[in-house]
């Protein structure tokens, strides 16, 4: 008999969880570029005035404020931004520290005296300068010491609120809406609080680094000077630190877990080896195997000795080489792994797609095993990306410095050179448990995720991880490797769970491909929304209000040319569109089951001792419309849309341009239907995703989200739905892939993915039932039979999602070159000179009334090339040059963003033509005038 092959869901720590209710999806990381970067050439502002979101400045506490003298509820802790809220450390005296601490603890803790503040180092030769430069560097280190020491006890107060919180649920349900609002507002306060400090590490890991470099600077020049004068020694500890960061100095120390692991893996690959010893004797002839190759060749082999890469070299060696892995009787399969009996081998090469995940996948590995080599943290999980790799790792109490990321690609670069086999065993849940001991999150995924006996590990070079694989057969498989970015995760994307540093990297088998996704890069960062979004003057946000847009009349225009464009749909597909409010009290939240899942992320206050908070969806107020009458089977089903202004209390670290937002319109639609009725309204919103989608030139990918284990309601009504879910699938006849278990708690789920002109993929459109909204709202409609009791299905739609999100994936996708129907600015009328002005006025006023972004460029001090080739860069679809002979025959003189000339055209068929080209909403309106 052979050994059970167990299967693991691929990285089982990283399924991500279905957010709770529809939405667009959240953001799940952070990105550093959007933390304000330190100016480089003088010492770093104070960091408790870069760190915190911009507030107006509030004077320090001159004294402590005592601590309350009765232990109460949470609302007695201060708000976390008082922290933040401290005027310049070299302006004012240095501000005393309070922070939320229950009592009896001290309820201020003042942060360590003094702060000097160092305008610049200088790199001089004489002395003096000398001198003050060493005390300039005492007294940065000296500050550094102490900001070490507050992100230390910074941290323990996260742990400590943490914990709090984890024990608070029991008592917020026992104590009401008011205390759950309270806890609500403390898990945001404590989000905020990890993003700050966060921010810290990397203000502290970046000044570091920068003072490093100073330093050393400083060093050479004082060695020219005096003459092989040695610096003296350092002991601070700015010094240990920076001997950590320095991409000089690599921790040649690795963790003590790492040999004690090793030597765990060797005995348990011994016990493998043996196991496999009394295999290969147990059979004698019958150990022949016959595998097929997908050419249609078979190969004589023998069960658990030959490999898919043998059956590949046999074929030829080249082949063998250039294979990234084999799929086995259809399952992937490692390519030194034996085959277990008779088998259909195909072999993958880079080409294939399951074979560049796993390339990148091994790829991840090596990353992995560079973390641990570096900073000796606990590995978590790399899940799978698109086109390139990540790997989480919790470093506790530091983080991961951009500047430290050559650092890291040159140690991969090193195991790729070592050729590191990757070792596969399958080993028992419980002994893994004691492999893993040292790694909390590997004990996680074990008991929480891994429900079969055994699993598998891989190991290469020192690393060993639990991993269901395959890999690539060693380390020298990939040829070249980038490590490009680096960014804050949670835990499972749980903010509550502990904050790790995700580090991305990409590879490739040659130097081509890898300079082809560099070009791409640079494109994307070119396309970029918020660039455009600048350029063009469409849009801008303020600190006054972070994570809210200022949409200017150009990005306004936009915005509400996609709403008419939906708007017009909903109509043609008998959606009917209400007004509801913005604000409601927590009776609806908690009816809703938001109070209870979603608070954190909404904005709450007080009215008349009422809390109330603002939307952050529409579907609660829609039931409520539901249920204002009685409801007959006659009139479902009803189909509610509605543009309100939705808001999410995003964390401040997380808000990115258009794609991460605190206030946004969804075209957001809820349809209330029989269970029978959900194959016919499914397959219409499918066909209206297709309308919409086709229209912006995206294809796109459509997937199915079943049952989750958590799921609510009955079995039956489930199996029901996701039947008639794949009936309007089937029947679409697009490609369509099924997620098994992804579905949200409440409902089956159709998603849509898009993918854009770059090759990117965003997931917009979401399709949602739900059995349980209509329940918690007792929502009931009388049935044929006379039934007064029956439940509606709700079906959640949004087929832009985000407006301000879809205006962002817009922007990039056409790079700021507008179709016409959608464009800003679609006419620019130029005279020849100023006698043909009033001409070129009355022209643009004319296709204005019509209705056309249309505008005229009267500028005296531009010639009529440098005019037209503005309005080309300011991507104006039509150009119209208007001179004497066109006001006399009263037409224009044509010619697009493109250069393509169409000549004197009469205004009138000119206005005909372009009104065409709007309502049809052409991509190519530029070619089909
Ligand atoms: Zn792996
Ligand atoms: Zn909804």
């Amino acid at each position: 008999m052979a050994p059970p092959l167990q299967r693991l869901p691929s990285h089982p720590g990283c399924a991500q969880p279905a957010p709770p209710f529809h939405m667009a999806p959240p953001l799940q990381f952070l990105e550093p570029r959007l933390i304000s970067p330190l100016p480089s050439a003088t010492i770093a502002p104070p960091l408790h005035g870069t760190a915190g979101p911009t507030l107006p400045h509030r004077p320090a506490p001159t004294v402590p404020i005592a601590p309350p003298s009765i232990c109460l509820p949470v609302s007695f802790y201060r708000p976390a931004s008082a922290v933040y809220n401290q005027p310049h450390p070299a302006l004012a005296p240095r501000p005393l520290f309070i922070y939320r601490q229950p009592c009896p603890a001290p309820a201020v803790r003042p942060f360590s005296a003094g702060c000097p503040r160092v305008a610049s180092v200088r790199v001089g030769g004489k002395v003096a300068a000398m001198a003050a430069e060493a005390l300039a560097a005492e007294a940065v280190a000296s500050r550094l010491a102490r900001q070490e020491e507050d992100i230390r006890w910074l941290w323990a107060e996260v742990h400590r609120l943490r914990d709090e919180q984890l024990n608070a649920p029991d008592r917020c349900q026992a104590e009401g809406p008011c205390l759950t609002r309270e806890v609500a507002q403390l898990r945001a306060e404590n989000r905020e609080l990890r993003h700050c400090l966060y921010r810290l590490r990397l203000c502290l890991a970046e000044e570091l680094s920068h003072q490093a470099r100073l330093e050393s600077a400083a060093r050479a020049e004082a060695g020219r000077a005096a003459a092989g004068a040695q610096p003296p020694p350092s002991q601070s500890p700015e010094e240990d630190v920076k001997k950590e960061i320095d991409p000089d100095n690599e921790v040649k120390n690795p963790p003590n877990f790492m040999k004690e692991r090793l030597k765990f893996f060797e005995i348990l690959k011994k016990d493998h080896q043996l196991l496999l010893a009394i295999y290969e004797k147990k059979g004698d002839s019958s150990n022949v195997i016959t595998v097929r190759v997908a050419d249609g060749r078979t190969v004589k082999g023998e069960a658990w000795k030959t490999t898919p890469y043998q059956v590949a070299a046999e074929i030829s060696q080249e082949l063998a080489e250039t294979t990234v892995v084999a799929k086995v009787n259809g399952e992937l399969w490692d390519l030194d792994r034996p085959l277990e009996g008779d088998a259909t081998v195909e072999l993958l090469t880079f080409e294939d797609e399951e074979a560049r995940a796993v390339y990148w996948h091994s790829s991840a590995h090596v990353l992995g095993e560079a973390l641990e080599l570096h900073y000796g943290g606990l590995l978590c999980c790399s899940p799978p990306g698109d086109g390139s790799f990540h790997y989480d790792v919790y470093l506790e109490d530091r983080a991961v410095s951009s500047a430290e990321l050559p650092v890291l690609e040159s140690m991969c670069q090193a195991i790729i050179k070592e050729q590191q086999p990757f070792e596969r065993l399958e080993v028992s849940t419980k002994v893994l448990l004691d492999l893993f001991k040292y790694n909390k999150f590997k004990c996680r995924i074990l008991k929480e995720k891994v429900a079969t006996p055994t699993t598998t590990v891989y190991r290469c070079g020192p690393l060993v991880e639990l991993c269901k694989g395959p890999h690539v057969r060693h380390t020298g498989t990939i040829k070249v490797i980038k490590i490009f970015k680096n960014s804050l995760a949670y835990w499972a994307d749980n903010p509550e769970m502990e904050m790790l540093q995700r580090v991305y990297g990409v590879s490739f088998p040659d130097e081509q491909r890898m300079a082809a996704w560099e070009e791409l890069q640079e494109e994307a960062r070119a396309r970029d929304h918020r660039t455009i979004g600048k350029e063009q003057e469409l849009f801008f946000f303020h600190d006054l209000s972070p994570g809210s847009c200022f949409f200017l009349p150009r990005g306004a225009c936009i915005y509400n040319t996609l709403i008419d464009f939906i708007r017009e749909q909903h109509h043609q597909r008998n959606f009917t569109e209400v007004l509801s409010p913005n604000m409601y009290s927590c009776k609806l939240w908690e009816a809703s089951g938001h109070w209870q899942h979603y608070s954190e992320n909404m904005f709450t206050f007080d009215i008349d001792k009422d809390t109330f908070a603002l939307k952050p969806m529409n579907c609660p107020g829609h039931c409520l419309m539901f249920a204002h009458r009685p409801r007959s089977w006659r009139e479902m089903p009803i189909r509610l849309a509605d543009f309100g202004v939705l808001h999410r209390n995003e964390p401040s670290g997380a808000l990115s341009g258009l794609t991460c937002v605190r206030r946004f319109q969804q075209d957001d639609a809820h349809i209330f239907c029989t269970v029978g009725q959900l194959e016919e309204e499914i397959k219409g919103c499918l066909q209206f995703l297709q309308s919409v989608y086709s229209t912006f030139g995206f294809s796109f990918q459509l997937n199915l989200s079943t049952r989750p284990e958590n799921f609510l309601g009955k079995i039956e009504l489930w199996d029901e739905a996701e039947k008639q879910l794949q009936n309007s699938l089937m029947e679409f006849g697009k490609t369509w892939k099924i997620n098994p278990g992804e579905g949200a708690f409440y409902g089956p789920k159709i998603d849509l993915e898009i993918k854009d002109a770059l090759g990117r993929y965003h997931q917009c459109a979401t399709i949602q039932l739900d059995f349980q909204l209509p329940i918690r709202f007792n929502l009931t409609y009388v049935s044929k039979d006379g039934d007064d009791k029956k439940n509606p299905v709700i079906i959640h739609q949004a087929i832009l999602g985000s407006v301000e999100r879809m205006i962002a994936i817009l922007s990039e996708n056409y790079g700021g070159k507008w179709p016409f129907w959608l464009s800003p600015r679609q006419v620019m009328v130029i005279p020849v000179g100023p006698t043909c002005e009033k001409y070129a006025l009355q022209i643009s006023s004319d296709f204005f009334e019509e209705g056309f972004m249309a505008d005229v460029d009267l500028d005296r001090g531009c010639t009529l090339n440098n005019k037209i080739q503005n309005a080309q860069l300011a991507q104006y679809n039509f150009i119209f040059v208007v001179g004497e002979k066109e006001e006399t025959n009263n037409a224009v003189n044509v010619q697009t963003r493109d250069n393509k000339i169409y000549g004197e055209i009469s205004v009138t068929s000119t206005i005909d033509k372009l009104k065409n080209l709007k309502q049809s909403r052409t991509l190519n309106a530029e070619e089909e005038f």
